[in-house]
């Protein structure tokens, strides 16, 4: 197995690393560093972020480097101030046991006095973004005539952001005889001319396939209307209660309203977007590090010097136009090792982007159902117990209130207060969920099904729809039996059995008045009954859809469009209740004449 000290690093250098907690080198370092130290050409890599390429240059130029003389001898190029810290702060610690050398990173949106005195030192080491660069470079105040390692890191990104030409009036600036690095997640055209046009024998290595997403992201995607994104949204935090990811959305302002919704809605979640000042971003952007902050909503520019390890999900609340985007925001979960999730919301006309995007990142993207109200509230209930069962119980200082606490409570039986302990939190999952809607859409049918004709396929989505939508949902119906026919829950469950034959028709949140008895019902459930009693001559009882209540209009946003449905299809039906009533009164009339004869 190769280790760091079969690398050929320094004492210093392995002290370091070990101190960091490096086991092993990762597959960008054992590729990189001999190459760094023992060969004498350029090199491209094509690495993803979070695969430990700082290390992979940083180690072997730290090595390289003559600490004695008190020039710049390695500039390291990155897209985002943010980076350009890390990149700085990674090789401080790196170097933390070596003494004499200097790292000094400038970056824009800061005061450009202190960094032009730091560069005064002569670093190094100078990690720079492009911008800044330029400005020092026009300034006469940074020195690059003895610089022999350019390192271009994410050079993707520079392009990206615009930093061509800049890029290229830096590589004009340093020796020609220096070794360029240039490490990217993705190889655009752009990339390979500047490559061309200013590298020399280079070596291309490549961590990973060409264009590919890292091993250790699965990639989902659910398919919804393009109006429920955001229930959708919502739906998938819920069922991840342990979720720490970020949301991309395409635009400053739809990341404004999915963070405010989000924040309103009452999770831990922020935006990080270009309308905030740097100490806005930068606060934002702190507490997401330390995990004060859950889910952080942004935008793909505004989270690109974000430098984050250990994130559960990356969620496209819009799938991007670029591919390489999508590589990208993947790109920032499953990183060190570790497995990650990148969630897309997609509506039914971007199937296309789906299969586009799986045959560049060369994966295959699994599609998943929006998990319905009963999952969500199954998930977040024993996800509380698990809390629960794990929490860290400091008997010191809880002992001295627990004989108070049980007194209070002894009257209750254990079942009981577990019972309400549980309810605490978990009644305001089971109230918004109670009447949710199913959110799927079924996917556009697949290649193998394409013999079938168009008419079938309308006619099996049309019944899937039906199916899916309306499973899960809730709806009230009416009885005309009331307290003064002695209605009581007991007896309108009898007599729903009675009819239906059916025990599996869940019935709840009866209310009984004069005249009526009200209860929910699943919606597909619903018209069984109608039908029963319908065709049930033994009872008198009707049964209808009731009107909407204004608290179940609050309840039901989710569920307008089918109820509004139902409600239709019960007005369609008023004729069939007619029928009913005239053959009612014709067995009446049998009835009397057969006594007769
Ligand atoms: P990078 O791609 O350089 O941003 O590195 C991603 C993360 O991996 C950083 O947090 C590094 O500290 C960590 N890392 C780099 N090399 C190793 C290694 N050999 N073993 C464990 N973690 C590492």
């Amino acid at each position: 197995m190769t280790t760091f000290k079969n690398l050929g690093l320094c004492t210093e250098l392995i002290t370091a690393v070990d101190c960091l907690g490096f086991e092993n080198p990762m597959p960008v370092q054992e590729q990189v560093i001999p190459f760094v130290m023992n060969e004498t050409c350029d090199l491209i890599a094509l690495a993803q972020t979070g695969t430990g390429k700082t290390a992979a240059f940083g180690l072997p130029l730290l090595n390289l480097i003559n600490s004695e003389k008190k020039q710049t001898q390695v500039l390291i190029l990155s897209p985002t101030r943010e980076l350009c810290i890390q990149i700085a702060n990674d090789l401080k610690n790196y170097a933390q046991y070596m003494s004499g050398i200097k790292i000094v990173p400038v970056y824009g949106g800061e005061n450009i006095i202190s960094q032009i005195r730091q560069l005064t030192e002569q670093p190094q080491i100078v990690v720079a973004t492009p911008g800044r660069l330029i400005d020092l470079i026009n300034r006469k105040k940074v020195k690059l005539d003895h610089v022999s390692f350019l390192v271009l890191d994410e050079a993707d990104e520079m392009l990206n952001m615009g930093f061509q030409e800049d890029l290229e009036t830096i590589l004009q600036s340093v020796p020609d005889e220096r070794r360029t690095l240039l490490f990217s997640a993705t190889m655009p055209k752009a990339i390979e001319q500047i490559a061309q046009k200013y590298m020399r024998d280079s070596k291309s290595i490549s961590i990973g396939i060409r264009n590919s997403g890292s091993d250790n992201v699965e990639h989902i995607y659910y398919t919804v209307q393009a109006a429920n994104r955001y229930l959708a949204l919502k739906r998938i935090v819920d069922i991840n209660p342990d979720i720490y990811g970020i949301v991309f959305c395409r635009t400053r302002q739809e990341t404004k309203d999915v963070a405010e919704k989000l924040m309103r809605d009452g999770y831990n979640a922020d935006a990080l977007h270009g309308d905030l000042s740097q100490p806005q971003r930068d606060s934002v952007m702190n507490k997401f590090r330390i995990r004060n902050l859950q889910i952080l909503v942004a935008t793909d520019v505004a989270a690109r010097g974000l430098d984050v390890n250990d994130l559960t999900h990356v969620i496209n609340y819009n799938l991007p136009d670029d591919v390489e985007i999508y590589t990208h925001r993947s790109g920032r979960t499953g990183r060190a090792n570790k497995k990650g999730i990148a969630v897309s919301i997609i509506h039914t006309r971007e199937h296309n982007r789906i299969r586009e995007i799986e045959r560049m990142v060369k994966k295959q993207f699994k599609k998943e159902n929006v998990p319905s109200g009963l999952d969500i509230c199954k998930r977040q209930l024993f996800y509380q117990i698990e809390r629960m069962e794990h929490v860290q119980v400091n008997d010191e200082k809880i002992d001295q209130f627990l004989p108070h606490v049980f007194k209070k409570l002894e009257y209750l039986p254990k079942e009981d207060i577990i019972r309400r302990f549980v309810s605490l939190e978990f009644n305001r999952f089971l109230d918004y969920y109670k009447n949710a809607v199913d959110l799927n859409i079924p996917d556009k049918p697949s290649k193998d099904e394409n013999h079938k004709s168009q008419k079938e396929r309308n006619c099996e989505n049309r019944n899937n729809r039906d199916k899916t939508s309306k499973r899960g949902q809730r709806i009230r119906m009416k009885i005309n039996f009331g307290a003064k026919q002695n209605a009581s829950p007991r007896a309108i469950l009898g007599l729903i059995n009675d009819i239906t034959n059916d025990k599996s028709i869940n019935i709840n949140n009866i209310e009984i008045s004069d005249k009526f008895t009200f209860f929910d019902v699943f919606a597909d459930q619903s018209e069984q009954l109608l039908n029963a009693f319908y065709r049930n001559n033994r009872t008198s009882f009707e049964i209808d859809i009731a009107k909407e209540s204004k608290k179940q209009r609050q309840y039901n946003n989710e569920g307008h469009n089918f109820y509004e449905n139902a409600r239709k299809r019960a007005k369609s039906d008023k004729s069939q209740k007619r029928d009913k009533r005239r053959r009612n009164k014709l067995n009446k009339k049998r009835t009397v004449s057969a006594k007769f004869t």
